[in-house]
């Protein structure tokens, strides 16, 4: 909310933009300043990446990864964006058309992937055969995909445009369940593994730059900034258990400004460091991919839902 006469406070002239919780007051040009500072300072103060390093940054559409991408070109890092294309109908088109607009914006190239083209099934088959959530499915080969593109593009390091938001409502929800593994490895940059020798798919490090900002901070930048962002949540998320405790602290937030960052810059505070580089495990059979199992995560959901349907083919030829 903003106020007609409302000053900047950094430059004192009229300011757009008000953020409670740090008692700040921005015009638009200081905005740009503020938040791209602040992924600055994240890519510090966590090591997130060298000057000028290379890095995957994988852009759904949304305003905050095409923040994202915007910023870290702009800090001078060798971006190669990717997306995936989710296979949603119209909220798949209108992501795409996004990504494709920003790539334009940006003069930069976007590698585009299908999911459906890739897993050999669209994703509600897939979550189907599993009998698993959606959305759990969706997040899962989403992942392991974008992990494998890492390493085809030659590069090690994942940037995803998670941020305060989804943090704090991630550690919530794991503090509330007690999640202690996940506990631990919550960390705004996580290590990951190098390839076998002789080239194949590590596991990438993953950093989340945007991690000091929160979603109204992101949604005010895309704004004042024009990206081009397709702003539709996904039709296909509704239910998300996330979303609750992302709710429940932006209630809080309204009343007590700053307990989505106490909650969060707290529990980081409170930890020693960063968690230990993840232990070599094995090799999945199917992709190669790094895991603890014989066959992965990943390619045990696609392997139910190939043997789902060879047996659905095998009675529809009986009958
Ligand atoms: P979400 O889980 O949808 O909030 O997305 C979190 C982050 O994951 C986004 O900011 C992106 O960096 C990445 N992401 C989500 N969906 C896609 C997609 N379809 N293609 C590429 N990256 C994605
Ligand atoms: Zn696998």
């Amino acid at each position: 909310m903003t106020n007609p006469g409302m000053k900047c406070s950094r430059c004192r002239r009229p300011a757009s933009h008000r953020f409670p919780q740090h008692n700040l007051r921005l015009c638009d040009a200081c905005l740009e300043i503020f938040t791209e500072r602040q992924v600055e300072r994240a890519v510090k103060k966590w090591r997130m990446l060298a000057p000028g390093q290379e890095v995957v940054a994988a852009i759904s559409g949304g305003k905050d990864s095409l923040a994202l991408w915007q910023i870290l070109a702009r800090l001078g890092y060798r971006v190669r964006a990717v997306h995936i294309s989710l296979g949603f109908g119209e909220f798949s088109q209108a992501s795409l058309d996004a990504c494709r607009a920003m790539a334009q914006r940006l003069d930069a190239p976007l590698e585009v992937r299908g999911l459906e083209d890739w897993a050999g099934a669209a994703v509600g088959e897939i979550a189907l055969a599993n009998r698993r959530e959606h959305c759990a499915v969706c997040g899962s080969l989403k992942r392991h995909l974008l992990n494998r593109l890492v390493f085809e593009l030659g590069a090690d390091t994942l940037a995803t445009g998670h941020h305060l938001d989804d943090e704090a409502g991630r550690l919530l929800g794991n503090l509330m369940r007690r999640h202690a593994g996940y506990l631990e490895r919550q960390w705004p940059a996580l290590e990951g593994m190098a390839p076998p020798a002789g080239g194949g798919v590590g596991l990438a490090r993953k950093v989340k730059p945007l991690v000091r900002l929160s979603g109204d901070e992101i949604r005010a930048y895309a704004q004042s900034q024009g990206l081009p962002a397709h702003l539709a949540s996904c039709p296909r998320s509704k239910g998300a258990t996330l979303t609750n405790y992302q709710d429940a602290l932006e209630l809080m937030e309204q009343r007590m400004p700053g307990t989505k960052r106490d909650l969060y810059f707290g529990f980081l505070r409170q930890k020693a460091g960063p968690p230990p580089p993840p232990e070599p495990g094995g090799l999945c059979r199917q992709c190669g991919g790094p895991t603890r199992q014989e066959t992965c995560g990943a390619c045990l959901l696609l392997r139910r839902a190939r043997e789902t349907a060879a047996r659905r083919a095998g009675q529809g030829g009986a009958a």
